[in-house]
């Protein structure tokens, strides 16, 4: 008679008779998917918030997930199927013998597991694991710097808060430009307004809800979400912080913000790129209005890009502004690259302020 097994790993089940091992799909699938947050750069704590966040059952008695749950997971070598006997020695567990392959189904493949352990090392020798800073920077590990292809690193001074390429921080060189870290997390926010990454348009949305709620537990699990979605589904994000190519700057001047050619780049999952730059924040200016035709006629524009062009300048986003107008956001893109070149100007906040100095706006 086959020996009696006492227990198994969370993830398996036990067959009635106790002797045989029980693959069970949702919990491997519930497995495979902490790897890969694991993967993309999340720490045991925010994977534990997540799942405790989307009610996803815990596999113990304990109906919540947390931190050395999913670390212990993430270590096991039972996940690919794997048994070592353990001798507990002075309280101290000591494995015996060696490894045993295929003993357990095994619920995620090798490869899986060896590029979870390389990420948690990563993770832990840069810090990123930290609740903190992951929440604060979205980006973290993902941006490099155009000009001298080192690390963007984000970077607080008191209030202002930059991604600043690492040259320029520890002045070994580089162009002395910084972005301004809400300006840039806005710009790529409305970059992904078109659903090139799945997913993405509902977390903005519940990051949107919860900010006006003032709800910290969700603004925090939508952010980790949206960091998640960001690092699975773009693999480089490169900042040019003052637009390709760069003046010149003395290696030892002061760090300047914004420059209104900053511009950067993604490269997506699939192995496409595109290029994102700064958007008008959605501001209230409720009592703008702007002489739509006047405008095109005196900016040389069509009537269509003049439209377009009075809606951003009343303060409404390159989204909003193309639903308004019954346009993509793809065909508005298109026309907000015409107006540019028309205007001789390189970005939307270039674009009011002229908006705004040629024509000042009425009052309504
Ligand atoms: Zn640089």
């Amino acid at each position: 008679m086959a020996k009696k097994i006492k227990k198994a790993p969370g993830w398996l089940g036990l067959s009635e008779d106790r002797t045989s091992f029980v693959y069970i799909p949702e919990r491997a699938e519930i497995v495979r998917q902490i790897f890969e947050l694991s993967i993309a750069g999340l720490g045991g704590y925010t994977i534990a918030k997540l799942l405790n966040s989307k009610k996803v059952p815990a596999f113990g008695t304990s109906k919540r997930w947390d931190q050395s749950t999913i670390h212990n997971m993430l270590s096991s070598r039972a996940t690919i199927g794997e048994y070592q006997r353990k001798q507990t020695i002075e309280g101290k567990e000591h494995p015996v013998g060696d490894p045993e392959p295929g003993y357990y189904p095994p619920v995620i493949q090798e490869s899986l597991f060896q590029a979870a352990q390389e990420a948690r090392q990563r993770n832990l020798a840069i810090g990123r694991g930290r609740k903190g800073r992951l929440i604060t920077n979205l980006f973290a590990g993902l941006t490099t710097c155009a000009y001298c292809n080192s690390p963007v690193k984000f970077h607080s001074n008191g209030n202002s808060k930059s991604l600043i390429c690492k040259s320029v921080v520890e002045r070994t060189g580089c162009i002395r430009f910084g972005w301004s870290y809400g300006d840039f997390e806005n710009s790529f926010f409305e970059f992904l307004n078109c659903g090139v990454l799945p997913g993405f348009i509902e977390q903005l949305v519940k990051l949107r809800n919860s900010e006006q709620e003032k709800s910290q537990d969700d603004i925090y699990t939508t952010r980790a979400e949206i960091s998640r979605i960001v690092k699975a589904g773009i693999l480089k994000l490169t900042i040019a912080t003052a637009g390709v190519p760069p003046p010149s700057s003395q290696t030892n001047g002061s760090i300047r913000r914004d420059h209104p050619n900053r511009c950067f780049t993604a490269v997506f999952a699939d192995g496409s790129s595109r290029v994102g730059y700064p958007v008008v924040l959605p501001q209230v200016k409720p009592n703008l209005h702007f002489n739509s035709i006047e405008l095109s006629k005196s900016l040389l524009l069509t009537p269509r890009q003049g439209a377009l062009t009075t809606l951003l300048a009343q303060g409404d986003t390159l989204t909003i502004a193309a639903e308004k107008l019954g346009m993509t956001l793809a065909t508005a893109r298109w026309h907000l690259r015409e107006i540019f070149k028309k205007t001789n100007t390189h970005s939307q906040v270039d674009l009011v302020r002229l908006a705004e100095t040629t024509f000042p706006p009425e009052a309504s």
